[in-house]
């Protein structure tokens, strides 16, 4: 079993001030994989001091040697990949290659995003000649990330804030730390400025609360649910710190007749990848009458030809969900889509057939969902897909933005004009079309209540800047 119980705080590995053991538990077998502390308000204090300490140091280092580190990071990343999808799999539940590869990758496609979008950023330009426009670091951040797809969201934060000069105190996910335990050493054996990264484990009233009430804090980066970000938001106001918000997602896919034929088999194939636990998963599936009937024959085959298994084994099947609260939460809402009168085409309550151990869902499909249907409307974080037929492109407009949400909606269609102008109406910061996804470095975000950031590329970059605007003093 792993012991990580210390903090990464000052460029040292260090106990904490006065220890709180957490286990962690392996979803797939629900036994306990490693145990961690949970830090505490003078943890927290120590981190933001480091940091505080380091920022105006940070701050003037030239922006190529801050790229050089960063790109000496990457390279220890993918040098370290294996390790690093071994502790994706065992905190969070991901299938061997979905660790390795997709969670993994994540992580150094956004990295190569990020580069990528350095090259040639200008954080200083010209403005009608005489004035100067300068983009600054904002200063120290926190930065509070989910479990879910751990190295892509800290790589969207920490990798940014660190290019503009920001420095950081990074709390993971409770559930899910090893994997940032793991970036931490890496960001020590890159080299980086003692104090520019450090990492404290804690939970949401813990380090969570204590980081976003800071008063030494510039910025808090949040990804996770739509209710911590309205306790994180609260608790930031008394500073008035910069808060960016990731948060959650009721997609809507919108298949119309002239779809191509793969287009509900992939709908659901996407909405239950990483066990239905993405916030941009496309979970309300919206056809047009006309194919819907042949819709519901092909989504209950493909939720049946989806395979559930163990964790350790090679293979295209969907893992368990990351923890037993999650998947008594799926469960209540399978059993709420049930008694609200929704139609079961595949999967149900319990776990799947022969599997007594892990926290497991059965891939399921309800039909015939409507909107004043508890699962319409919450987010489920599971394999669990919602069906629905509609009669015009405006009501299924409608329907999509039918929600508190707005981060990422899809549209099957081959029609270009069609599908272009449902993709303007749609109220969401993404929109993916005919399967095609976005490139790395596209902002990634949302309306509504799926939060107010846009993280990735050049927009990520700007996130964790100031803008300053200076007169007097024109570019050559
Ligand atoms: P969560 O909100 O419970 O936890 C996320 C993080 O916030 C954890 O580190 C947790 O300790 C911390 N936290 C919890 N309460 C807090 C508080 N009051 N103050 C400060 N910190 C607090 O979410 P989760 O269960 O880890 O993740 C699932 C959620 O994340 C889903 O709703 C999903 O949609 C969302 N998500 C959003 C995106 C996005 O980019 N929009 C990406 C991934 C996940």
């Amino acid at each position: 079993m792993i012991e990580k119980r210390q903090f990464y705080i000052n460029g040292e590995w260090v106990d904490p001030v006065s220890p709180h053991d957490m286990d962690v538990i392996d979803p797939a077998t629900e036994e306990v994989c490693a145990v961690i502390s949970l830090g505490d308000q003078a943890d927290t204090d120590a981190a933001v001091a480091a940091a505080n300490a380091a920022f105006p140091g940070w701050a003037d280092t030239p922006l190529e040697e801050r790229i050089a580190l960063i790109r000496e990071l990457g390279e220890i990343y993918t040098a370290r990949k294996e390790e690093m999808g071994e502790a994706i799999r065992m905190e969070m539940g991901a299938p061997k290659d979905l660790a390795h590869n997709n969670q993994w990758g994540a992580g150094s496609w956004h990295l190569n995003g990020f580069l990528d979008a350095l090259e040639g950023f200008e954080f200083e330009k010209p403005y009608k000649g005489k004035d100067r426009m300068r983009l600054e670091p904002i200063g120290v951040c926190g930065l509070i990330t989910p479990w879910n797809w751990p190295m892509n969201q800290v790589v969207l934060k920490a990798i940014p804030a660190m290019a503009v000069g920001c420095t950081m105190v990074l709390k993971p996910s409770e559930i899910a730390p090893l994997s940032s335990l793991l970036f931490a050493e890496m960001v020590d054996e890159a080299g980086f400025p003692k104090g520019v990264f450090n990492l404290v484990n804690g939970d949401g009233v813990g380090v969570g609360s204590q980081l976003s009430s800071h008063p030494d804090v510039d910025m808090i980066s949040f990804t996770g649910s739509t209710r911590a970000g309205i306790a994180i938001s609260k608790a930031a106001a008394d500073t008035l710190k910069r808060v960016s918000l990731e948060l959650g997602g009721k997609g809507a896919n919108v298949i119309f007749a002239d779809a191509d034929e793969k287009a509900v088999k992939r709908g659901v194939i996407h909405c239950m990848q990483n066990s239905g636990q993405s916030c941009n998963a496309p979970t309300r599936m919206m056809v047009e009458r006309s194919r819907y009937a042949q819709a519901l024959e092909e989504a209950k085959a493909a939720a049946e030809a989806t395979q559930v298994g163990p964790t350790t084994e090679s293979g295209r099947h969907i893992g368990p969900v990351v923890s037993e609260l999650q998947y008594n939460k799926i469960q209540d809402l399978i059993e709420i889509g049930i008694k609200e009168g929704a139609t079961l085409l595949a999967g149900g309550l319990g776990r799947p057939e022969g599997v007594n151990k892990g926290y497991y869902v059965r891939p399921t499909v309800f039909a015939d969902v409507t909107p004043d249907m508890t699962i319409y409307r919450e987010e489920i974080f599971g394999p669990v897909l919602s069906i629905m037929p509609f009669d015009t492109e405006e009501q299924a407009i409608e329907m999509a933005n039918d929600t508190v949400y707005g981060l990422t909606n899809y549209i099957q269609t081959q029609d270009d004009d069609k599908r272009l102008r449902v993709a303007r109406k749609v109220r969401s910061g993404m929109v993916e079309t005919n399967g095609i996804g976005r490139q790395n470095g596209s902002p990634f975000g949302g309306y509504k209540q799926s939060g107010n950031g846009r993280e990735g590329g050049a927009w990520g970059i700007e996130e964790f800047c100031e803008v300053k605007a200076i007169s007097g003093v024109p570019m050559e």
